[in-house]
């Protein structure tokens, strides 16, 4: 028997939960950490001592011997500095260790390099982290020690938002008062504030960490930038939910309990559609606590991966030829006082909140779809979103048969008097129970799903922080809320005038909806005539961010200021040029380096084989013929090399950002692939023995 696993036990033993302050802190303190987490404010620099003393207390007990700010600035990943407990010893020589209220609240790490797209040239070079409050505090272990990890956000000196979290906690509170109005509307007087939730599912993909280290480009590029196909890949589907391999499944028990120790509900585990994809997915909760768990659970599975031996790829897209990876995000919101707005109920066509909240996300989704789009644009995606891969580029709502239905009802008759029902599951088999069979059936292929009470938004990339999906999502929806508030809060008679907004509503923007297959030709070309926006890449999406629209909407909720959007499109620039940059790079390193001299090796030992053939009398045409194919490819590669170095090189010339990464995209993307074709024909043809580096089918099979 293996070791007995008490989930109770671990479950959240390195983190700082309520439960440890109540124990830890006296009564008057814990009142006052709990009354700001719920409402807002801020604690006293006395009671943020006390909290200090015992949040170190608690670490100390458990090993640590740092604290850090733990913060989100726009590289999508997370930061941290380390400070020791550490103080003056005492006049004989004895340590105390100390950590004050204001370090806990605030901390001035140097933002200077940092991404700050310009912000930090107009204003200042300070930036602060501050503590947030209502994410909880967890230790965290590794060779450097046991460090208490103190969530923060991060701010300039001006206060603006350098970081993931700021604009994500503010859009919270802005969904929360609009969505607040609308409950009022309909007579719930209980709820004080309504908290957006969140469930990030999570692929990955797992390889050995041996083969991994011996290929540049995934070192460098965290992506197979060459590699031809194995003669299997995931056709036979025979890899989905399949049986979980030893290693792999080790690698999951163990993953799943550094999870649980750090309060991450991991919930599901399953195989992907691809060979060596997996899938995680947590319970939902509090949109930011859900960000930094997710932030987390992308860290963890990198961690505990090196210890198996194993290297775990985020990367949207490792391998060409099978499924890339996503994220899908589960969005809700709801009450404090327990009311899902996002819940149907059994007959939707009567619940009438529930359908003004429904014509409003219609109504959001449908304006700003481009910036939807955008916020799961990042470098890595574009080989999904509207490339060969799922799901589209285009932003379609799912809503299923019983909600579309409604909406046709209210939309063609101004009444919907019935809902569809889901009846009863027949499976034909007497000892099997008949069940009630949900109302709706799922659709995999869009992008952004009605499912049963919560959205899913499937567009998000693997590797890509989930803050900017939800603090846009937030944000459209507050608006409409808002808007929707503005007019119902002035109507005299209420019941028609909400029946009246939410067929206009419905009417206007039911272009939105979208029930078919995402991913067919029908539907792009259908898209078109319904002109909704389709928007190939991330370069081209990042404009969005600065329309007008845009910054109308985000300055009027206090999200972002126009100062802060410029400066974010000015980082997704640089982002995506940088990126691009390495991957040509690294490109022409081991193209240059490894695979073609392996390649003229082998063509040595072709032509040594022919002359000895001919020397011997024998025809040697198979060898000659296969001398002049390799040749041939090895100048298509070598012309393609010298292409793309040149390519390279230009980019220096170019002064904007935005200039920039669209000569990225345009042309050093594209001349990546005219070299990579060559050579992944070259692989297809050398002797295996002399290929340099491990091969599509030893990477993704022999895990
Ligand atoms: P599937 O793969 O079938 O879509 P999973 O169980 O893998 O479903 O993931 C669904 C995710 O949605 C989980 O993280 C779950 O906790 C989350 N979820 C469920 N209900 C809600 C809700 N009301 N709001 C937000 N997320 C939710
Ligand atoms: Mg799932």
């Amino acid at each position: 028997m293996s070791e007995v696993l008490n989930i109770q036990e671990i479950f959240a033993s390195k983190v700082f939960t309520l439960g440890k302050m109540k124990e830890r802190l006296p009564k008057n303190v814990y009142k006052d950490v709990k009354r700001v987490m719920d409402q807002g404010g801020e604690l006293s620099l006395a009671t943020a001592d006390v909290v200090a003393k015992a949040m170190k207390d608690w670490a100390v007990e458990n090993g640590a011997t740092h604290y850090t700010h733990w913060f989100q600035p726009l590289t999508g990943i997370t930061a941290e500095k380390h400070d020791s407990f550490v103080t003056h010893p005492d006049e004989e020589g004895k340590m105390i260790l100390e950590f004050s209220g204001k370090e806990l609240i605030k901390g001035e790490p140097d933002a200077s390099s940092f991404p700050s797209g310009g912000l930090r040239a107009t204003f200042e070079a300070r930036g602060y982290t501050v503590w947030d409050i209502t994410s909880p505090v967890f230790l965290k272990e590794d060779a450097t020690g046991v460090i208490l990890c103190i969530p923060t956000a991060f701010c300039s000196y001006k206060g603006e938002a350098l970081d993931k979290k700021t604009p994500l906690l503010r859009s919270m509170e802005a969904v929360s008062e609009q969505a607040l109005r609308i409950v009022r509307l309909f007579g719930n007087t209980e709820a004080t504030k309504v908290v957006a939730s969140v469930g990030p599912e999570q692929e990955y993909f797992l390889v050995d960490r041996e083969k991994f280290l011996k290929r540049d480009d995934l070192i460098f590029a965290g992506r197979t930038l060459f590699g031809a196909p194995a003669p299997k890949g995931q056709e036979l589907e025979d890899h989905y939910f399949g049986t979980i391999r030893e290693r792999i499944g080790s690698y999951m028990k163990d993953l799943n309990v550094e999870l649980w120790k750090l309060g991450v509900t991991a919930k599901t585990q399953h195989n992907e559609v691809a060979p060596a994809q997996h899938e995680l997915a947590p319970i939902y909760e509090t949109a930011n606590i859900a960000v930094d768990h997710n932030q987390l659970v992308m860290e963890t599975m990198k961690k505990v991966a090196n210890r198996h031996g194993l290297n775990c790829l985020l990367h949207e897209k490792p391998f060409a030829g099978v499924n890339g990876s996503g994220k899908h995000n589960n969005w809700s919101l709801g009450t404090d006082n327990g009311v899902n707005l996002l819940d149907p109920g059994d007959t939707p066509n009567e619940n009438v909140q529930f359908l003004l909240v429904l014509a409003c996300i219609m109504k959001a989704v449908d304006t700003h779809a481009d910036l939807l789009r955008q916020s799961a644009s990042d470098v890595g995606n574009d080989h999904r979103l509207g490339a060969n891969e799922a799901p589209p580029a285009i932003i379609s709502m799912f809503l299923g048969e019983q909600l579309e239905d409604v909406v046709k009802q209210l939309v063609e008759t101004g009444e919907a008097d019935h809902s569809i029902q889901g009846g009863k599951l027949q499976t034909g088999v007497s000892s099997l129970p008949d069940l009630d069979k949900d109302a709706t059936d799922r659709n995999r292929t869009s992008p952004f799903a009605f499912t049963g009470n919560k959205f899913e938004f499937r567009m998000v990339g693997s590797s890509d922080s989930i803050a900017d999906p939800n603090t846009t999502l937030n944000t459209i929806v507050a608006e409409a809320f808002c808007e929707a508030a503005d007019i119902l809060e002035k109507a005299d008679n209420f019941e028609m005038a909400v029946h009246d907004l939410i067929k206009k509503y419905m009417t206007e923007h039911r272009r939105i909806v979208f029930n078919g297959n995402g991913y067919s030709d029908e539907w792009v070309a259908e898209a078109e005539r319904r002109g909704l926006p389709n928007i190939k890449s991330m370069v081209e999406a990042s404009a969005s961010l600065t329309t007008e629209k845009a910054i109308k909407l985000f300055e009027r909720f206090g999200i972002f200021t126009r100062a802060e959007l410029e400066s974010r499109e000015e980082i997704l620039y640089e982002t995506y040029s940088k990126t691009i940059n390495i991957e040509a790079l690294t490109m022409i390193e081991m193209a240059k380096k490894q695979i073609l001299p392996a390649v003229m090796r082998y063509s040595k030992s072709l032509a040594d084989t022919v002359l000895a053939v001919k020397q011997a009398g024998a025809d040697a045409a198979v060898q000659m013929e296969e001398l002049n194919a390799v040749s041939a490819n090895l100048a298509a590669a070598k012309k393609a090399l010298i292409s793309l170095e040149d390519k390279v090189a230009k980019a220096a010339d170019i002064s904007t950002e935005k200039e920039k990464a669209f000569y990225f995209k345009d042309v050093v993307f594209v001349a990546m692939a005219d070299l990579r074709a060559p050579v992944d024909t070259l692989e297809t043809m050398v002797d295996r023995s002399v290929w340099p580096i491990p091969t599509y089918g030893e990477l993704i099979f022999e895990v």
